[in-house]
């Protein structure tokens, strides 16, 4: 198999706010897989806050390692993705992930949802993001720009759980779609405690990551406080990859899985199935991110509760095309792997 890897520079369409701080472009990297006739793409979701760095990412996709992982057949993927290094980041991994089973899907010749005999029937609407603005004004502007959306997320973790369900209360006002939030670990279990009622009020459809990533005795607090008629509580940033599904257990009410977190479409299928023997919910997510890698989630997607899958709608120079979002309701093409082409512009 040949490999290329090259950088790709996401233009955000607004810039992007979040409790982390304000982004307006991101550094991605596409990898690209050929054998014979076919050739394969994934990228890599360079997310800092997670100590990913494009530098490192090509360090890993250019490693001898793992061309020489990647000498095998194309059909026998699972052992191709036994071969992979062991020291590859998350981000890295899926990306080689991610085209290998494109190239896969490729050679057999059909999408990879009907590979793995999924109906793209279920797959959950998706949620369209907010982020958060700095005046409120412009923040109604959002809300009403998204009207076209059924499911909208917003983005929390102002610093003030007051100004917080303030945002949510301008938001319900502005439209008529149903509402999740994301505070991004914006809050302390006591701040979560104060706004999660509130919340409930509100019929907001799920609550993503209240209090921080390391913060398990605050999960334990909101899972023993608070009443079984709430949100969902769906922990992110507090899981990564397939070891850190079962330690949460009893503590949270779903997880938000996303493949440059967990590594690709393997280890993601087996967090699904992990989530599903403890009786968690499922949210398919994504990061900033171009059609490549939300198309390769999408195709996963009809496994899930609830999708996030809007990464490549913020960017303004996507390099493919190939899925179709209206209403939030995603469509998949009848083209075999991840069935997406590159965008003609570029
Ligand atoms: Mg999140």
């Amino acid at each position: 198999m040949h490999t290329q890897t090259r950088r790709l520079a996401l233009q955000l369409r607004h810039p992007f706010k979040l409790s982390y701080g304000t982004t307006t472009v991101r550094e991605n990297v596409l990898f690209q897989v050929s054998a014979g006739t076919h050739s394969g793409v994934g990228e890599a979701a360079v997310v800092p806050y997670y100590g990913e760095t494009a530098e490192r990412v090509l360090q890993h996709l250019s490693a001898p390692a793992l061309a020489e992982a990647l000498s095998g057949d194309p059909l026998l993927l699972g052992d191709a993705l036994d071969r992979l290094p062991a020291d590859m980041t998350p981000a890295a991994r899926a990306a080689v992930d991610i085209a290998l089973h494109d190239l896969w899907g490729k050679h057999l010749g059909h999408p990879l949802y009907r590979l793995w005999g999924l109906n793209p029937a279920h797959i959950p609407v998706s949620s369209f993001t907010i982020a958060m603005a700095d005046d409120e004004d412009g923040y109604r502007e959002q809300v009403r720009e998204a009207r076209d959306h059924s499911l909208i997320k917003l983005k929390l973790g102002s610093g003030d759980w007051r100004t917080d369900l303030r945002y949510v209360q301008m938001a319900r006002q502005e439209t008529r779609a149903r509402l999740c939030v994301d505070a991004n670990g914006g809050w302390s279990a006591d701040e979560a405690l104060a706004i999660i009622p509130a919340l409930t009020e509100l019929e907001i459809v799920f609550i993503e990551q209240p209090v921080a990533r390391d913060d398990l005795a605050g999960w334990r607090t909101l899972h023993d406080s608070l009443p079984v008629a709430r949100p969902p509580l769906i922990a992110d940033e507090t899981v990564q990859g397939v070891e850190s599904v079962l330690p949460l257990a009893g503590l949270v009410d779903g997880i938000n899985i996303k493949l440059a977190k967990c590594g690709g479409l393997r280890p993601a299928m087996q967090m699904i199935q992990l989530a599903r023997a403890c009786s968690m919910k499922v949210l398919i997510g994504c990061m900033i991110e171009s059609t490549v890698a939300v198309a390769a989630a999408a195709h996963l997607a009809a496994l899930a509760d609830f999708a996030d899958l809007d990464g490549n709608l913020l960017v303004s120079n996507d390099p493919y095309r190939g899925i179709e979002m209206r209403k939030g309701q995603i469509a998949l093409t009848e083209r075999p792997g991840l069935g997406i082409v590159p965008a003609p512009e570029q």
